[in-house]
């Protein structure tokens, strides 16, 4: 036995120390913010950009109290704060590599920013970024576009953005009274889409949802959210990917339960737009990229008696 124990003490010993100093080296920078997968020929990463949040009410705007605070506690999370994720998308195909969604920075609050240490973590920089997508222009979505300097985040990169998005929140003084939330909030986030694409006005390029950004990457629209808003489709050979954006913010309370998000400007628009793309979604069993959903946001969506339901697809090494 001794001998046995020994030998396989000998074994396993460096490979033991070296988890040890890997496990330690995790510990400080905390855990990985990023996931890897391929689409056919595509190689796809989700990046995060951090984590946003608010009072559930926001995200879930024509619950009942009591049912929203009974699906909060089921789910074991806080009843008076949700928590959304920011997970971006890195897609490297044909030589280039196209950012969705440029994430929030610390627009929305100090627990954005983080796209950059995940790019860092797969040996890339802000550089080596050839396109930025973005579905639309709330801050979480654009709020990365502008260093801490005023210049340009990703410098290489061409910036394509929703054309009716633009022209509402970026061109325009929108009316945001619709936003279930207080009017120095409303003043803050207006603000802050002006100041993120500031840097990148000048040669951005504006798409109709729609269209074709490069060949394996369209657009598709998903209006009501915001006049523009778009989903996106990521296709090589038979694999799919679908990325809906802010149809739903966290599938507990607007794809498990059918609530509608507070911050849908055109909220029968929004609702017609979820339902036709999670309908799309569950018929052809897509897998789909929930930009706000728990990290990394994979998973497929099942049509049930009730409406949907959201399941998350198994992690894969
Ligand atoms: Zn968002």
């Amino acid at each position: 036995m001794l001998t046995a124990a020994s030998a396989v003490t000998g074994l396993i010993l460096p490979t033991g120390m070296a988890f040890a100093q890997t496990a330690s080296a995790t510990a400080q920078a905390g855990n990985a913010g990023h996931y890897r997968f391929r689409v056919g020929n595509i190689t796809a990463t989700v990046l995060s950009d951090g984590l946003i949040g608010g009072p559930p009410r926001v995200y879930a705007s024509d619950a009942p109290e009591v049912e929203l605070q009974e699906v909060l506690r089921h789910a074991f999370l806080p009843t008076d704060r949700l928590t959304l994720n920011l997970n971006t998308l890195l897609i490297e195909t044909n030589g280039r590599r196209i950012l969705l969604e440029a994430g929030a920075g610390q627009t929305m609050g100090p627990q954005g920013g983080r796209v950059f240490e995940n790019l860092a973590a797969i040996g890339l920089l802000p550089e080596d970024i050839d396109v930025v997508v973005v579905s639309h222009t709330h801050p979480d979505h654009v709020g990365n576009l502008r260093t801490a300097d005023g210049g340009k985040a990703f410098p290489r990169a061409t910036v394509f953005a929703p054309r009716a998005d633009w022209d509402f929140f970026v061109r325009n003084d929108p009316d945001l009274s619709y936003m279930p939330v207080p009017e120095e909030f409303r003043r803050n986030f207006a603000a802050a889409i002006k100041r993120s694409v500031e840097p990148v006005a000048n040669g951005i390029e504006l798409y109709e949802a729609g269209t074709e950004i490069v060949p394996g990457l369209t657009t598709l629209p998903a209006l009501g959210h915001t006049p523009g808003m778009a989903n996106f489709l990521v296709q090589s050979g038979n694999d799919q990917l679908l990325l809906t954006a802010d149809l739903a913010y966290h599938p507990i309370v607007n794809v498990d339960r059918p609530w509608l998000p507070g911050p849908d400007r055109d909220k029968d628009t929004a609702l017609a737009s979820r339902r036709r793309i999670f309908d799309m979604a569950a018929t052809d069993r897509l897998l789909v990229l929930g930009f706000h959903y728990p990290f990394p946001g994979l998973g497929r969506m099942l049509k049930t008696d009730a409406g949907y339901s959201w399941v998350p697809a198994n992690w894969q090494f």
